[in-house]
Formats: structure tokens, sequence, C-alpha cells
């Protein structure tokens, strides 16, 4: 029986790749009739937020993807939160010490940097030095026993080669001499993501291992420790890497990465699945309109291509120029009111707008920025600000990264951030908001601005900055 899962880490906004990742798992798992499960790998407790979590949950959901297990809806393998584990990965990593497989290290944090400083300066490649492998098993288990702090590491063979059998790229090596004696469990007890992950993959049942390719270099450390408990490895399939059209690594600063972004922009689910699915799969000459169900018909995890997928937004806004035509009057309603019409967002509109005009015909004008996509302003669209263009430049990145590394998009944080930067930089308020006021209308008016942020949502916000920093 087939089993897949999806495993974001809720660390950010939900991500294009995740979808990107889950559309193949769940399209794989569906043709063979199994099952496809989210889990959450929060194990890394400073930066998992529950915000982030359930941003991704909606996030995926929105897609229409459908999971068959996870934190929202259960199932016979739970819980699917790792930060709810924790008692599990514990009883594996004594299992896996007290076979040998895995020692604790002691050495303070002031030694590993002495040992990684060194290693730089060699030009050697950055690994534990292992040192503690020395350390005799009773002494180790003392020295535990008086509290003295410690993690756990795996052991890695000195020597040969991990051979990573992947369904898709066929066998790919790595020297063990180049893999890490990795942590598995922090001096806090909880696990880090390959334990976790290679734990949670074993007791869940997963069957094929299919994720992003910057993991392929973790596998050599997952199939050791596969090996270590006894266990059967999943098969392993890495994707390519989404790009930009330079053929970087798809990143915010080029291009949108969020899900959320191109739900925002007005994008249909079904036609980001079909863009996404057109990457991996390419299609017949002239069958590039294709059906979730289709694709899995035209997945075969062998043949898909490696070639850097490009993230070609053009191509992108044809598909749903395409799906937009196909839905029927009805439907192009219910969506649009769905998307940006709803009781609740058109409430809040009326009610701000209503003491700024004086005929409802001054309406759609006032407030068409809200429901518009990327508002198109250059340099010069702020020459009536006060301010110079070096300041109009400052003031709009530090509002954009400002905004970016806060959790929380409400009205307080926007304020508290835009006010932040008017006393950084020294200058009026009333000055900068019309910089900010050109940036996200296009003109100088509009409802009131931190409103207006808070309606246009961080996604769009941020791709507001963009534009007008370009
Ligand atoms: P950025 O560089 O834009 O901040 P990131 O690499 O930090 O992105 P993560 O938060 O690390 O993004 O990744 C979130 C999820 O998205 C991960 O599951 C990761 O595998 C996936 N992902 C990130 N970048 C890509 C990409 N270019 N192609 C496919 N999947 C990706
Ligand atoms: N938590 C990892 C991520 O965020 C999962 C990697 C994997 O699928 O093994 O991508």
């Amino acid at each position: 029986r087939v089993r897949t899962r999806v495993a974001p880490s809720p660390t950010g906004d939900p991500h294009v790749g995740t979808a990107y990742v889950a559309l193949v798992n769940f399209c794989f798992a569906k043709k063979h009739g199994g099952e496809f499960v989210l889990r959450i790998e929060d194990t890394d407790q400073a930066r998992s937020t529950p915000e982030s979590e359930r941003a991704i949950l909606d996030a995926l959901h929105w897609t229409g993807l459908r999971w068959d297990e996870g934190p929202d809806v259960g199932g016979p393998h739970g819980p699917y939160r790792q930060s709810e584990r924790s008692a599990i990965y514990q009883r594996y990593a004594a299992e896996l010490l007290a076979n040998g497989h895995a020692f604790r290290c002691f050495c303070t944090a002031e030694r590993l940097d002495a040992m990684r400083a060194a290693q730089r300066a060699a030009k050697v490649p950055q690994k534990y030095d292992g040192h503690c492998l020395a350390v005799p098993a009773d002494e180790s288990a003392q020295r535990a026993e008086a509290r003295e702090s410690f993690v756990v590491r795996m052991k890695v063979p000195s020597e040969g080669v991990s051979v990573v059998h992947d369904l898709a790229r066929g066998d790919v090596e790595f020297a063990y001499a180049d893999v890490d004696m990795q942590v598995l469990l922090k001096s806090d007890g909880l696990p880090t993501y390959h334990l976790a992950n290679v734990v949670d993959d074993h007791l869940m049942e997963i069957t094929h291992v299919i994720r992003g390719e910057e993991w392929i270099s973790s596998a050599p450390k997952h199939l050791l420790l596969y090996g270590y408990f006894g266990w059967e490895p999943p098969k392993l399939v890495h994707l390519p890497l989404l790009r930009n059209p330079d053929k970087s690594k798809l990143s915010k600063r080029k291009n949108p990465t969020g899900i959320l972004f191109y739900e925002r922009m007005g994008y249909l689910p079904d036609a980001l699945l079909n863009f996404l699915g057109l990457l991996l799969v390419p299609p017949p000459e002239g069958h590039e309109v294709f059906t979730v169900a289709e694709f899995a018909e035209r997945l075969h995890l062998e043949k898909i291509s490696h070639g850097g997928p490009v993230f070609d937004v053009a191509k992108l806004d044809w598909l749903n120029g395409q799906y937009l035509r196909m839905l029927s009057t009805d439907a192009l309603i219910e969506r649009t009111r769905y998307w940006g019409f709803g009781r609740e967002r058109v409430a809040r509109i009326a009610e701000l707008a209503k003491s700024r005009v004086e005929r409802l015909s001054d309406l759609a004008p006032l407030t068409a920025y809200l429901f518009a996509g990327r508002i198109p302003v250059t340099a010069e669209s702020f020459a009536p600000a006060k301010l110079d263009a070096n300041t109009v430049r400052k003031a709009l990145a530090l509002a954009m990264w400002g905004l970016d590394g806060e959790r929380a998009f409400d009205l307080a944080t926007i304020e508290r951030v835009l006010k932040g930067i008017a006393e950084a930089l020294a200058v009026k308020f009333r000055d900068l908001s019309r910089v900010y006021y050109v940036a996200m209308t296009g003109s100088t008016t509009g409802l009131p601005l931190y409103d207006s942020l808070e309606l246009l949502g961080r996604d769009l916000v941020r791709e507001r900055f963009r534009v007008a920093l370009d």
C-alpha cells in the first residue's frame, strides 16, 4: 500500500514549494489507491509558530489537495505534530545509544566554535571531529547521570560511500567522509529534523518520500539511521527545485514565493496546481490544461524532468485565463465574491469609505487599489513626496523588511512598525505616510493607511513594496 506525506515546517509563510511537493505526493498516493499524510515538522521550537502552522494548513486547503491523515483530521498514526511526539524520539535515541550507533557529545559551544574556526582556516569541510567518540561508555553514562549537558550524535562510518537510490535520479553516491556526525537529540532532549523525520516516516508507514532536492544530501544520514534501527527505508525521490527565470533558486526577493500571494493576486488553485504539474511532466503538444486527476495519470516518478523548472509567471497568467474562461458566469461571480468581496471585507471597506465619498460613483475609484494586484509605480511617482529619493527608498525598504520580520500583521503591528521608521529616519510621519500611500495605492489618497495595509494583507503589501523598490 502506497503512503506518502508532505512535512512542512511551520517557520514562515506557506511556500509554493510546499504546494508543489504536496501535489506530487498527493497524486502519487491517489494514483495507487494509497494515502497522503500531512505532518507538521515543528522540532525547531525557536522558529516554529502556531500562526505559521495555521497559515500552511489554510493555504494547502485552498489548493484543494486533501490529506487523509494530519493534525487537523487525525488518523491512526498520530499525533501528526512532531512537538507532541518528543517521548517517542527519546526512546529511539536511547535505543541508538544502547546499541552503539550513537554517542553522547559533551563538547561545549566554545570547543565547537574553535573546531569550526580551525576547519575554516584549513579550508576543510565543516563537520564534527569525533572528539567525544573517545569517551568510554561508562564514563559517558556517569556524566549524563551527573547532569552534565550533552547532545546525542549519530555515528558515521569513517570510510566508504553511501549510495542513495533515487527513483528519479538513479544512484547518487556520497562519501561517508563528507557526512557529518549529525546531532539527533539536542541538549534539551528535543530531536533534530533528521531523527524525527526518519522515526516518523517509519512509524507512519510512509512508503515513498517525495521531497525537494535540497534534502538529498541528508539522505545518507537517513539511510544510516534506517539501517541502525533495522528498518526498511522508504523509496526516495528528490524533486528539482523551482527556479527564478535566471535559474537561481526561487527566492522571494525575485519572485513571490507565498501560496497566499497567488491566492490574493486572484489565481485559481486549479490553475496553480496545473502550472506546477506542467513543470514536472511536460504534456503532449496542445494539452497543457489538465486536471489533478489527469496529472496523476501522467505522473511517473522515474520520468519526471530534472532540468531546473522555471517559475514562469507569464505561463501561469495564461493558464489562469484559461481556467477563468472555463467557469460559468455563476461560478465566476461566486469565486470573485469569495476572493475579495466577502461580506465582512466589503462591510469594513464601506464603513471606512463612507466619510470620504460624496457620490456612490466615488466608491470604485477610491477603493480600486484594494481589489488590484500590483500597482505600477516608479521613482517619479514619489516626486510629490516631501522626502528626497534616497529617504524614500530607505523608507520603502525598511517598511518591507520591518513588516516581514513581524509575526502578526494587524493594525497595531503595522502602526508600530511604520511609526518606528519615521522615528528612525527622523522624518514627519505625515511625509512618510504619503510615500506609503503612493506605494500601496498609486496616489496620495485612499482609505486610512493602516487599514489599507491590513486589508491588502501581508503578501500583496510586500509585493507592492517590491514593485516600488524595483
Ligand atoms: P526563501 O529562500 O525564499 O526564504 P526558503 O528556502 O527559506 O525560501 P523554506 O521556508 O526553507 O523556504 O522552505 C519552505 C518549503 O518550501 C520547504 O519544504 C522547501 O523544501 C520548499 N522550497 C523552498 N524553496 C523551494 C524551491 N525553490 N523549490 C521547491 N521547493 C522549495
Ligand atoms: N520539514 C522538511 C521541510 O520543511 C521536510 C523535508 C522532508 O520532506 O523530509 O521541507
